[in-house]
């Protein structure tokens, strides 16, 4: 992942013709915090927070609890979050956070003790005007509440905007457990009624039926019931049916723990998904899942990048030349970070909106950023995935 995101990143800081100096610079974190956490009881863990670039403003990214989070890999992630902070035009910089650790194999007393000591670790450099982390793969709000407590324990800082993505009750904001999802279904009916495809009813299917994949589909149920959700995967299995699938059917059993494979109904694996002849594939679920190996098997005309770099550097090449469509990463799920950072605007002002306000702002960022994508591409004849890096550069070194 690393990897293509730097080549991606030569290509733009070569389009924009940025100095070496720069060049070099787009690739270095501004700090790497790497530590090591003990709990009482014996067990060791590896942490990370690497921050990345704070020229728009405070560094902003998640924190990722994963048996396999490695330096390299945060380092990638913060540098996607700098180029999508400044795509969708939000006053924030960019960073990410990891604990290597498999969270399922702790109690939640241990989970509390490294979640708290990571903040012990860190606090001297996070907070509202420094650096906001938010939570990513396997945390969640009562994670984050956690934090929020510890931060305000060591600082006195009581505005709890030192974290976003808290529960509501502690200071979270309305609309934020669905705004990825949201975020990529405003992105995708924005690019598709500029093209002058906006009416056309889809069929689609979505790769990782998680948080992101299962709203994404919930909002398309509700703001165009015209489309048919055919196919949703989780890790092991996807469930299939032509005539359509009930998305919220499928959210509340996916919340209630469920595994597609016990679904009632027909069932296809992730490769078949990916091949299915349909109109849109929302890639939900982790990196590189479109790549070498199956890139030849897509049919569907419209690609959206829900997770962070599903597709790789090779597939994108392969793929846009093939006139297929692809709504990059740091554009397709910027929504999560937008309600981010309007809870961390609601906190400092002591405010709470209703959720039709968040989303309205929510709303007007991605058509922005997807307008701004549609323009540079009609104009320059580049791949989406290039002029997304091109337009989140320019912003970031004012160009
Ligand atoms: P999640 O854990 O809730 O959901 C991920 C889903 O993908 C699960 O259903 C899982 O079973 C499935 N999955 C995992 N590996 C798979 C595979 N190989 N094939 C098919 N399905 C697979 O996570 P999430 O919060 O929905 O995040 C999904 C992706 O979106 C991640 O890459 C994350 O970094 C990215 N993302 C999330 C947010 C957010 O707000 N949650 C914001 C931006 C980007």
């Amino acid at each position: 992942m690393l990897d293509d995101t730097h080549r991606f990143l030569d290509l733009a800081t070569e389009r924009l013709g940025l100095d070496a100096d720069v060049r070099k610079q787009v690739k270095q974190a501004n700090a790497e915090h790497v530590f090591q956490i003990d709990l009482d009881n014996g067990k060791s863990f590896n942490a990370y927070r690497v921050q990345h670039n704070n020229s728009r403003g405070p560094y902003k990214g998640g924190i990722r609890y994963h048996q396999n989070v490695t330096l390299d890999e945060v380092r990638t992630l913060s540098t996607l979050m700098s180029l999508k902070t400044a795509a969708v035009g939000l006053p924030l910089g960019g960073g990410k956070g990891g604990i290597e650790v498999n969270p399922r194999e702790l109690s939640t007393k241990e989970l509390e003790e490294l979640t708290r000591k990571y903040v012990r670790g860190l606090h001297q450099h996070i907070g509202p005007d420094q650096d906001v982390p938010a939570p990513d793969v396997n945390t969640n709000g009562t994670i984050i509440d956690w934090m929020v407590d510890e931060y305000e324990k060591l600082t006195g800082d009581t505005t709890r905007a030192s974290f976003t993505g808290k529960t509501i009750a502690n200071g979270g904001s309305l609309g934020r457990d669905a705004a990825t999802g949201r975020g990529g279904v405003l992105s995708l009916t924005e690019w598709l009624t500029l093209e002058g495809n906006g009416e056309k009813p889809m069929r689609y299917a979505v790769q990782g039926f998680g948080n992101v994949g299962s709203f994404f589909a919930t909002t398309i149920a509700d703001m165009r019931p015209d489309w048919t959700l055919v196919a949703a995967s989780d890790s092991q299995t996807a469930v299939y049916d032509a005539k359509g699938l009930d998305a919220d059917k499928l959210q509340k059993f996916k919340e209630d723990g469920g595994r597609f494979k016990d679904f009632d109904g027909e069932k296809i694996t992730n490769e078949e998904l990916i091949a299915l002849d349909v109109d849109v594939l929302v890639l939900a679920g982790l990196e590189d899942a479109v790549s070498d190996s199956n890139m030849k098997t897509v049919q569907a005309k419209y690609l959206v990048e829900m997770a962070n770099s599903p597709v790789t550097f090779n597939a994108h090449e392969y793929l846009e030349d093939k006139n297929h469509v692809i709504i990059p990463d740091i554009i397709a799920n910027a929504g999560g970070v937008i309600v981010s950072y309007l809870e961390w605007v609601q906190n400092r002002a002591d405010e709470k909106w209703s959720k039709d306000k968040v989303n309205q702002r929510l709303a007007k960022y991605m058509k922005s950023a997807t307008n701004d994508l549609y323009d540079y591409v009609a104009e320059n004849h580049v791949g989406m995935k290039l002029a997304g890096f091109v337009l989140a550069l320019k912003k970031l070194y004012d160009k």
